[in-house]
């Protein structure tokens, strides 16, 4: 008799793809002798829980034998339509997800994460913040920190599987420990530390994701500008260049404040790059408080850049906000995209000539692509590289045509 066979098809962030890996090992183990297809779902906007909806669908018609479930957070948004659409097994709130055993993960024959460059490290779920654009901490409720032993018990976990590079991830990582009444000594910074005394001897690389600029204290900078292991890319949560709009976001940091933490790490670090994420067309932002955004690219020095279209999402309190039309919308994003793209060209240029590492992800062709320390795509022609082998010497000898990405190749002086 074949083993059921256990399926996940994810939509939207990072914390979801290491949840439908959790989910596809705990249940393989289970006794259910049926296949099953899990759909982890996002409703971060209207179209993504549109999109949400359509694999669903997409999903029932191409698995008739198969139970359907169904999970993340339009699971929550869109619960009625889910639990009426035929063919669904299940719907499963994220709060009734698996939460993470690593005794039950270790027992199990399949990996996380396998032949993948990096492994995604959970650490915390959740948020406390209410964003008035964002409809997050309605679908994944109040922030809750992983206890630091089993964050190191994950830590151990992909030591032992011979990972190289750690993301600390979750919805809002800069809020870690704040829930650990029992304890209020844990935060970002303790946590990191006690990572990088596990993984010391393995010389682990760890690398962050996204930051809430607010909560980047001294304890944090020190650590972004003295710890050669974490690796030198800062992604912040930025979403406005105007002082006026973060207040309208209820968003807790300033402006000057990004461009002072960006300051504050470069004076101490080499070759740190910054990125963060943009939101274009708010519905209070003025044209003026839209060019604060594009200037804030100079003055922060950000390099990679998320643009994000603004789009109403139901049950926020900014759906409440008048909208501004969708052709303004539309425009200031492709100019914001237009900056972006201006500004890592600069940054792919300034990195010519340098030797540089960086950790290999797939091959594509008869090439090898991977991200250097500070997060910049580089491509390698020919040579001999696995997924998430670390490469030290790569020259860098100009930008591939597609202007995304550096050319590298092995420095074997
Ligand atoms: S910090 Fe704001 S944008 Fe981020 S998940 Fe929380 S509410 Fe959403």
């Amino acid at each position: 008799m074949s083993k059921p066979k256990i399926t996940t098809i994810t939509l939207g962030c990072r914390f979801n793809s290491f949840e439908s890996e959790m989910m596809k090992i705990v249940t393989s183990q289970s006794s259910d002798p049926d296949n099953i297809v899990i759909i982890n779902t996002c409703a971060v906007t209207q179209e993504a829980e549109r999109q949400s909806k359509q694999a669903a669908r997409k999903a029932i018609r191409e698995n008739p034998d198969s139970k359907i479930v169904v999970t993340g957070c339009a699971a929550k948004t869109a619960q009625n339509y889910f639990e009426n659409l035929d063919g669904v097994f299940k719907v499963v709130q994220n709060e009734e997800k698996v939460t993470v055993d690593m005794s039950q993960i270790s027992a199990s024959p399949l990996h996380l994460f396998d032949g993948r460059a990096r492994a995604l490290l959970q650490i915390q779920n959740g948020c406390d913040h209410f964003c008035t654009y964002c409809i997050v901490p309605f679908t994944r409720g109040r922030s809750k920190s992983l206890h630091p032993d089993i964050v190191l018990k994950q830590v151990d976990y992909f030591l032992h599987h011979g990972f190289k590079e750690i993301v600390l991830s979750g919805i809002d990582i800069a809020s870690y420990g704040k829930d650990i009444i029992e304890d209020r000594s844990h935060d970002l910074a303790t946590l990191i530390e006690a990572i990088l005394e596990r993984t010391h001897l393995a010389g682990t690389r760890i690398r962050l994701s996204s930051i809430d600029p607010a909560a980047v204290d001294q304890n944090l900078l020190n650590l972004f500008s003295d710890e050669a292991r974490i690796m030198p890319y800062f992604h912040f949560s930025i979403q406005s260049g105007s002082d006026e709009a973060l207040r309208a976001m209820r968003r807790r940091h300033s402006r000057d404040e990004v461009i002072g933490i960006c300051e504050n790490i470069r004076r101490r670090r080499d070759g740190v790059v910054f990125g963060g994420d943009l939101i274009a067309g708010f519905p209070v932002e003025t044209e003026s408080m839209f060019e604060e955004s594009l200037r804030l690219i100079d003055d922060a020095g950000l390099s990679l850049i998320h643009v994000f279209p603004y789009s109403a999402r139901n049950g926020t309190v900014s759906a409440q906000m008048i909208n501004l039309p969708g052709n303004v919308v539309r425009s200031r994003a492709e100019r914001l995209q237009g900056k972006a793209q201006a500004a890592k060209r600069v940054l792919l240029q300034s990195m010519i000539g340098l030797t540089t590492s960086g950790i290999i992800e797939k091959i594509d062709g008869s090439d090898w692509i991977g991200k250097t320390d500070s997060y910049v795509p580089f491509r390698v022609h020919g040579g001999n590289f696995r997924p998430g082998e670390v490469v030290h010497n790569l020259r860098i000898t100009g930008i591939s045509d597609s202007a995304s990405e550096l050319t590298c190749i092995p420095d074997l002086q």
